[in-house]
């Protein structure tokens, strides 16, 4: 971290006595490949502390080195990067760290690494950040540079997207130029992205709140709030970038009274423009009616996630904070009150192109509050796949496999909304294999398109209160 990205931290967001250890390492490394941790401390509100006066110690009894000390010094950001760290053999494992809290000793654990040789690496990101240029909650929010310096070195995202807002006269074409320069200027592959993307809203039955990711910046933003809907959006988007090539669109909080995200096959831009849905965010979860954590005033229409799968509509899962106090997948002083919602992306590379395209073709999964290790496969296929099953009665073969940092409370398979099996490992890592024989003839749902289908996805819950959700699978009969 420079000194720029010291002073920013240490004035925007100084936050006062330590209240927790953040230990942030990768959570898929390679045998024998230097990698980092990311540690940081926080305040009770999430900030990072300036009055770190104690010295932590980090342990790893299955890496080298096998310890390492960190001492930020007070009046400075606690907040640190250990290079050159190597598993040398496969395996899930997590870091233990320890620091004096209010003078008591204090364990925390990393999130979970898994050390294997092959298979795509997993990029943690939060899509869904608001600085002050969006104008909504000022006090609160702070700046484009700090959500950039946040991400990365306290927060310890591989990417992030200001997600600023533009409907309402809230983006002018001045500010649109600062969030182009700022977001260029901070993207520094393959150690960091920024994803560009803006925040459009749109009347309730219009489409409701939406978030617009871009493959690069066009010359101005395009929204449609007076008279338009998510659809006419994306017609005049067009006129800029390459549908789907080099935008999509994605809903969130759909559930919100007054917002209406029921996105109806009049204004649905179809599954290449809207890939996924941000099911979790500090607002709470849309994934269905009676979930534990649903937002506080929720629309009575079919607006959740599964009320829209159902419908045949094709949506990965994604998660985000939409924090208004500017701390990428943390916490802050908000007026939002439910865990923040991260998004893991699958790719061989960080770069901008690798995280838009596994966000577009449905290759990532959302999580609250965790970093959680999720491996899934249904019917030979992996999370965001469509495959045509042509016999009802075939069995389909479920493989979960997660990790944590606390511990995993319950995987639960979703098949067409329903929870068909549960298994609770009670552990920081949990498989769950069991073959789904029920007739599909009877249980498939039908809309058009794409005729008779069935869909599955993976809901991970854990003690901490974090969630998992795998993007579906789908099977056309
Ligand atoms: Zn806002
Ligand atoms: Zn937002």
């Amino acid at each position: 971290m420079n000194a720029f990205d010291r002073k920013t931290m240490a004035i925007e967001a100084p936050g006062d006595e330590p209240a927790e250890l953040h230990i942030i390492a990768p959570t898929v490394v390679r045998p024998g490949d230097a990698f980092s941790l990311k540690v940081a401390v926080a305040d009770a509100m999430g900030y990072p502390s300036v009055k770190c006066r104690e010295q932590g110690t980090i342990h790893g009894d299955f890496a080298y080195p096998t310890e390492w000390r960190t001492d930020f010094g007070e009046g400075n950001p606690a907040v640190a990067q250990i290079d050159g760290i190597t598993i040398p053999t496969e395996g899930f494992y997590r870091f233990r760290g320890e620091i004096a809290i209010r003078g008591q000793k204090r364990v925390f654990w990393s999130n979970p690494v898994c050390c294997k040789s092959d298979g795509p690496f997993i990029y943690w990101g939060d899509p869904h950040v608001h600085t002050v240029l969006s104008d909504c909650h000022p006090g609160r929010c702070r700046s484009l540079n700090f959500c950039y310096v946040a991400a990365r070195w306290f927060a310890g995202l591989d990417w992030v997207s200001a997600a600023d807002h533009v409907s309402n006269g809230r983006c002018t074409p001045g500010k649109w130029r600062e969030q182009i320069a700022l977001s260029e200027a901070f993207n520094d592959p393959p150690n960091f992205v920024t994803l560009p993307a803006y925040e459009a809203s749109f009347k309730g039955g219009a489409g409701g709140d939406a978030n617009v990711y871009m493959r690069r910046w066009p010359d101005l933003f395009v929204e449609d709030y007076d008279r338009g809907t998510i659809q006419t959006m994306c017609r005049g988007l067009a006129e800029k970038l390459t549908p789907s090539e080099e935008f999509f669109v994605v809903p969130h909080h759909t559930t919100r009274t007054g917002k209406h995200g029921e996105i109806g096959p009049d204004i649905y831009p179809g599954e290449a423009l809207m890939p996924v849905v941000e099911i979790h965010s500090k607002w709470g979860t849309s994934e269905y009616r009676g979930n534990p954590n649903p937002l506080h005033q929720i629309h009575p229409g079919p607006s959740y996630a599964v009320d829209l799968l159902n419908r045949g509509l094709k949506l990965g899962f994604i998660g985000g904070t939409d924090t208004h106090s500017t701390m990428p997948a943390g916490f802050g002083d908000e007026h939002l009150d439910r865990l923040p919602g991260l998004t893991a992306v699958f790719a061989d590379e960080l770069t901008r192109h690798a995280i838009y395209d596994g966000i577009r073709t449905r290759n990532c999964y959302a999580t609250s509050l965790e970093r959680l290790y999720l491996d899934v496969c249904i019917a030979d296929v992996g999370p965001g796949s469509t495959i045509k099953w042509s016999n009802p009665n075939a069995p389909r073969y479920i493989r979960v496999v997660a990790a944590a940092r606390s511990e995993i409370v319950s995987l639960e398979v979703v098949r067409n909304g329903r929870t068909i099996e549960t298994q609770s490992p009670n552990n920081w890592q949990g498989t769950l294999e069991c073959i789904d024989e029920a007739d599909l003839n009877a249980e498939s749902l039908i809309s058009e398109p794409p005729g008779r289908f069935a869909y599955y996805y993976v809901r991970v819950t854990c003690a901490s209160g974090a969630q998992a959700w795998s993007s579906p699978i789908w099977l056309l009969l």
